[in-house]
């Protein structure tokens, strides 16, 4: 990955959704241009970009486009095919990597590559077929059954208390290949954005506490609200990951923080990540600006947190028959509010996100609630 790119340059990105568009809007203010590759005529990222190829993730001709208008390619979701990575980086510079992909896209390889990393995660069992759950299950339970792959917002999961609920869940996914897990009793959650370098540099994110709704992320608090030694390690074991992976970009880190200040990782996500979108407004860098640098071959830029800060998801489900009334929220002077273009508003669907800023911390969360509560009703 030697040489910098500079603006000017096309960038190429497989996916436009939000955060695909989040990393065009960087982009395109630093003076770069961009090409987004996604199927959807209509996609939030296609709609802003240079250029737009409609095709699939997997249409070679459309790849091979790709690899000829861009000086490199990166990602806005990890389930892309890791092998349409390894074509494009036959033909151009892409990062993340496809095998740095691959593990994120895959549960198991995820805990397994975590694991020999020396790191914590919980306790999981692998089970690639029905027989795999046959034996003693004590350890995963109670626990979760994940599908290895596709399962994002909580879906693809089920909880279950039995080896019998065990063995039902799995038929009820599908007869997939799944991870079952044994569910902790959290203190909270916590997340990592780290963005790195071709050469190692690395630069880390401040430590968002996560708090999820029916699955999905709701609201994230930055400066978590954990004791400094526990952020401190949490900075340390992302680092550690994206330095053992190689790693390319912006990688996600979500930790379970347990009784007791332990410190286990949940999942990874090869891309920028909803908890990260704090970044936009509260730090010199936002982590799409990151995405751009390492990809350019840039060294990461500052990370440092301007403000206390509260990031608000907004569902499709406050939409309703009419747009939310965005007039409350934008009357509020330290309030950011952020919507991705998306044509139609469906429950659970991430429409936009806001950001309340104040030197306060609980000001700012009671204000984010506030609001919350306000576009709810
Ligand atoms: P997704 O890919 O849908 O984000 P996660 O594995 O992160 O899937 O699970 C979603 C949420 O479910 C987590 O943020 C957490 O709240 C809860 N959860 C997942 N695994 C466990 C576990 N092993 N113990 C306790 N809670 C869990
Ligand atoms: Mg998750």
């Amino acid at each position: 990955m030697a040489g910098h790119l500079l603006p000017n340059a096309m960038l190429g990105i497989l996916g436009g959704g939000q955060l695909g568009r989040m990393f065009t809007i960087a982009a395109r203010s630093m003076g770069y241009r961009v090409t987004v590759l996604d199927p959807d005529r209509e996609s939030p990222a296609g709609s802003i970009a240079d250029a737009h190829l409609c095709a699939g993730y997997e249409d070679r001709s459309a790849l091979d486009r790709l690899a000829a208008e861009c000086v490199a390619v990166t990602t806005e979701f990890e389930n892309v095919p890791a092998e349409t990575l390894r074509y494009l980086a036959e033909r151009v510079r892409v990062a993340p990597s496809a095998d740095c992909v691959a593990i994120a896209q895959d549960r198991i390889a995820e805990k397994n590559f975590i694991a020999a990393a020396g790191l914590e995660v919980a306790p999981y069992l692998p089970a690639a077929s029905l027989a795999d759950l046959d034996g003693d299950l004590e350890p995963y339970l109670p626990g979760i059954l994940k599908i290895a792959r596709l399962g994002y917002d909580g879906k693809g999961q089920i909880r279950v208390r039995s080896a019998e609920d065990a063995r039902a869940a799995f038929v009820a996914l599908g007869a997939r290949p799944c991870v079952l897990e044994r569910q902790l009793d959290l203190v909270a959650e916590v997340s990592v954005i780290v963005a790195r370098s071709g050469v190692g540099q690395a630069a880390i994110f401040p430590v968002a506490e996560n708090q999820h709704e029916a699955g999905i992320l709701d609201i994230s608090i930055v400066p978590a609200r954990v004791p400094t030694s526990v952020a401190e390690r949490a900075r340390a074991m992302a680092a550690e990951l994206a330095a053992v992976m190689d790693y390319v970009g912006v990688l996600a880190v979500e930790f379970f923080v347990l009784a007791g200040e332990r410190l286990v990782i949940n999942e990874i996500a090869p891309r920028p990540h909803n908890s990260g979108h704090y970044t936009l407004d509260a730090c010199s860098n936002s982590q799409f600006e990151q995405q751009v640098r390492t990809l350019c071959g840039l060294p990461p830029g500052d990370t440092r947190l301007l403000s206390p800060v509260v990031m608000v998801n907004l569902l499709g489900d406050i939409w309703r028959d009419d747009e939310p009334a965005w007039d409350k929220l934008l009357s509020q002077p330290n309030v950011k509010l952020h919507l991705y273009g998306k044509t139609s508003a469906r429950i659970g669907r991430k429409m936009g996100h806001f950001n309340v800023l104040d030197p306060d911390l609980d000001a700012a969360l009671q204000r984010a609630l506030a609001l919350k509560e306000m576009l709810a009703a």
